[in-house]
């Protein structure tokens, strides 16, 4: 499958849905690649900060629509009950990645978001072009590829990428 003037995403999580609806936004053409589907749980302290609001309003993907969970204020405890307690400078908001994630795929979708529901296995770089091959859908031509498959997946194993070698504290 080639795809000359589009730009391929591979990962639908933040960081490749913002991508997406940023890139369609700026009127280029996007395929995005992604293992799972949506709506999917996924663990996460669900707190966004309100330093990415002006960003989401931005990309008319303001979540307040949702009706998120003002947060202000954190708490932490010991075991033995103890408490510390202080006002968040900025705050932020609770929301789960299963109403997030979807909310920003269902806008990169109506933006033009060309959804291919796959796992990438490999990506190889020749003649100035991008290979991705697919489990299903099969090969992917493209000059220009964004990896946003999260950290430390297997495809930067694959891409023998030098970071994979330290352990997750940076300790050897
Ligand atoms: C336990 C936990 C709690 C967290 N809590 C918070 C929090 O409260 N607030 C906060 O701001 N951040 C939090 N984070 C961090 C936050 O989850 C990450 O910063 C964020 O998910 C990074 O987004 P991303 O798009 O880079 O990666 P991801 O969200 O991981 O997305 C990567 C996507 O790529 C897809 N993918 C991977 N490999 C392939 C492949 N080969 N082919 C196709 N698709 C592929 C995956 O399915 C996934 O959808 C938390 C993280 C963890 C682990």
């Amino acid at each position: 499958m080639n795809s000359e003037n589009n730009i391929i995403i591979i990962g639908g999580g933040l960081a490749g849905l913002t991508c997406a609806i940023h890139l369609l936004k700026s009127g280029f053409g996007v395929t995005l690649i992604e293992k799972n589907t949506y709506p999917q749980h996924k663990v996460c302290g669900e707190y966004v900060s309100n330093e990415v609001l002006p960003y989401l309003k931005w990309l008319d993907a303001d979540p307040t629509q949702l009706n998120p969970t003002e947060i202000t204020h954190l708490s932490i405890s010991s075991a033995k009950g103890k408490t510390i307690n202080t006002k968040l400078p900025l705050g932020g908001f609770g929301i789960s990645r299963f109403a997030l994630d979807d909310f920003l795929f269902q806008k990169a979708l109506k933006n033009g978001c060309t959804f291919v529901p796959d796992t990438v296995n490999s990506i190889e770089f020749k003649d100035d072009t991008f290979s991705i091959s697919t489990a299903k859908t099969g090969l992917f031509n493209a000059k220009i590829v964004i990896g946003a498959f999260g950290k430390r997946s297997s495809l930067d194993q694959k891409l023998e990428r030098k970071f994979i070698q330290k352990s997750r504290h940076g300790l050897p």
